[in-house]
């Protein structure tokens, strides 16, 4: 135990359990299980060709056997097989991610079911743009959806008329933007009920609480109307849906729609300053530009809930509408959890001022750590059930902003991060479907005319909801597989966060050891106590004054843990990251705490502060099979850099 943490028990360790079955996981740092994927791929690529054979086995070969004789054959075979030799080759200049000597970003070894199911898909090609072009992977996206919204703890069941649904997308960024997208259609929508005057609907007596409704009444309102029109005969039918169509902001743009509403303020976004820059990308893709988001303050990098609420307020008060607020699952830089459940009672405050607005969660990096709180059945595990597991995960905050969760309206998840999955996967998942229908390229979603009502007919039209137009089916099977060989909850897919939150602990209770070893050296803080498997470290060489100098230091430090293209890979000990510490951002008396620890002055503190990023989420990081730890390697590797390193800075 550390003495001067008494939040730190003996580290407990991974169950027997759990290690029997990680080993086959992963192709491993030393490509361990390498028959194994060899004896799938060749498998499944014989079963391909089989289905080709099959197909019209009555249809002779279309390529000549003696095609391969052919010079111009052999001539391209050579050409293609030198390139991709060449291709090899440079690719041994990749970042090591597969290696417990990598801590850098978010990336590490791939799952062998996802990588299996992906190859196994790839020359099926399918295009889960419709069910016309695949017609199998289409659904197992849905699936995917389905199987993403139950650990969120959304409904999950499509016989439900208010189920969840949810996509895959290229990534995080344009789940975000989705989110953005949706929330505005869905606000947008009762003001273009009342522009076209339908009659006999009750609606909202003006423009601020029309776009202030909420989700759940805005989504009612949607369904009141389609049940409105489809009782009309077809010329009222036809003339109705004109007039609604035109008014919506779809039709309309946001030009168009704010002149046409000149009560109404183009809305806010609100996102904690932690939040990542593609909520920037998005404010921007959606026209409504970055003057509209607005950066909510944080304490300890966590959104401070007592500044949202007056942010709110204000808002409340000079009639400036909000569209959505973001709370992080995980922060990119730090990975800190926001208060969801704060964030959900602030807006139920708000709602009571009349101002209401969408709840998003950007759980891209931390989403699948929601697996370790929930049970085989789908129930939540309670914290102590949870903390049994480790020695100060998870703190009540987190386990507070994770139970939340099923009050939100939408989330992001990146299978591609914590999901282990090749790039190619990030999900959007809404809580309740029926809003998707407002952004349905096809009109009849909304005007419910020939618009299928079975939730999975109308999903496979995948192509008419989502951003994309073209789109990896491989990619949705790879998910889909690998949650089905590990289902989302704490006793199966959850070994993963398990071990990656106890590396990371052993590494938290490693760095506050090491700043104890390094003192009157090396002035060694880590500056967040971990929600996560995110761990950042936070350095000075002793004597130092100045935040200027211990960036130069850092800057060299972090030269040493970089992939350098111009070097051999071999000649790195370890890959990490590092991030920044603004002081604005951190606020007075964190940027106070933070800096006096470091024994660094406040008054000169101009330029962000550079710090170590350690993402531990490499399985292997704690090899029991050698007794190795390469969290113990790290910090023997650190203590060299820095004691080659600190005689050579050029003096204050
Ligand atoms: C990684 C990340 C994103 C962006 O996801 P991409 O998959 O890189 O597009 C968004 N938000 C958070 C919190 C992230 O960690």
């Amino acid at each position: 135990m550390h003495a001067k943490d008494p939040m730190l028990p003996a580290q407990p360790s991974l169950a027997e359990n759990d290690r029997h079955t990680l080993a086959a996981c992963f192709l491993g740092p030393y490509g361990e299980n390498d028959t194994l994927l060899e004896k799938l791929v060749v498998e499944f690529l014989r079963d391909h060709v089989y289905w080709r054979r099959n197909f019209h086995p009555e249809d002779p070969p279309a390529i000549a056997t003696a095609a391969a004789q052919h010079p111009d054959y052999l001539a391209f075979e050579a050409r293609m097989r030198r390139e991709l030799h060449q291709l090899s080759a440079a690719l041994k200049r990749s970042v090591p991610f597969h290696s417990p000597r990598y801590i850098g970003h978010m990336a590490s070894d791939l799952l062998l079911p996802g990588l299996a199911a992906q190859m196994l898909t790839l020359p099926y090609n399918p295009n889960n743009v419709s069910e016309d072009a695949a017609p199998v992977t289409v659904d197992l996206e849905v699936q995917v959806g389905l199987q993403l919204a139950r650990m969120l703890g959304y409904p999950h069941d499509p016989a439900q008329a208010a189920c969840a649904f949810g996509h895959l997308t290229s990534g995080g960024t344009l789940a975000n933007y989705q989110a953005l997208r949706l929330a505005l259609s869905l606000k947008a929508f009762p003001l273009a009920l009342r522009a076209a005057q339908v009659p006999d609907l009750e609606l909202p007596a003006d423009d601020w609480s029309a776009f202030n409704l909420c989700s759940s009444e805005a989504i009612a309102l949607l369904e009141t109307w389609q049940r409105w029109l489809a009782a009309q005969d077809p010329v009222a039918q036809a003339h109705w849906s004109a007039a609604v169509e035109a008014q919506r902001i779809e039709q309309r743009g946001l030009a168009g729609f704010f002149a046409a509403h000149p009560d109404l303020r183009v809305p806010r976004v609100l996102a904690p300053v932690t939040a990542h820059y593609s909520w920037s990308k998005g404010v921007k893709l959606l026209g409504l530009g970055r003057d509209q988001l607005l950066a909510v303050p944080t304490r300890g990098m966590r959104l401070d809930v007592d500044a949202f609420d007056a942010i709110l307020e204000d808002c409340a008060r000079r009639r400036e509408p909000v569209l959505l607020a973001v709370a992080v699952l995980g922060s990119t830089e730090y990975g800190t959890v926001d208060p969801i459940d704060g964030v959900l009672a602030a807006r139920e405050r708000s709602r009571a001022r009349g101002l209401d607005f969408a709840v998003h969660v950007d759980a891209a990096w931390g989403g699948y750590l929601v697996t370790l709180f929930r049970n085989a059945d789908g129930s939540l595990r309670t914290r102590a059930q949870v903390a049994a597991e480790f020695a100060r995960f998870p703190t009540p905050a987190v386990h507070a902003a994770l139970v939340a969760l099923a009050g939100t309206d939408s989330a992001t998840i990146d299978p591609h991060k914590l999901g282990y999955l090749p790039y190619g996967t990030g999900a959007f998942v809404c809580r309740d479907h029926r809003a998707m229908a407002l952004l349905g390229e096809r009109a009849d979603y909304v005007f419910h005319t020939q618009a299928p009502t079975d939730y999975l007919a109308r999903y496979r039209s995948l192509g008419q909801f989502i951003p994309e137009g073209s789109k990896s089916g491989a990619a949705a099977a790879a998910v889909y597989v690998t949650h089905k060989v590990l289902p989302l909850h704490h006793a199966e897919f959850g070994r993963l966060p398990r071990a990656t939150v106890l590396a990371a602990e052993a590494f938290y209770a490693r760095a506050l050891r090491f700043a104890d070893e390094q003192a009157g050296r090396l002035h060694a803080l880590v500056p967040f106590a971990p929600d996560s498997n995110l761990v950042c470290l936070a350095l000075n060489p002793h004597g130092n004054r100045t935040p200027a100098r211990a960036n130069a230091f850092m800057r060299r430090l972090h030269d040493a843990l970089r992939a350098d293209p111009h070097q051999p890979l071999q000649t790195k000990e370890f890959f990490g990251s590092v991030t920044s510490l603004p002081p604005d951002l951190l606020g007075g008396d964190e940027a106070e705490r933070i800096f006096g620890a470091l024994g660094l002055d406040m008054a000169s503190a101009g330029e962000p502060l550079i710090i170590l990023r350690h993402t531990l989420m490499n399985p292997y990081l704690l090899d029991r099979e050698n007794g190795i730890s390469y969290i113990d390697r790290y910090f023997d590797f650190l203590a060299r850099c820095s004691a080659r390193l600190i005689p050579a800075m050029p003096a204050a």
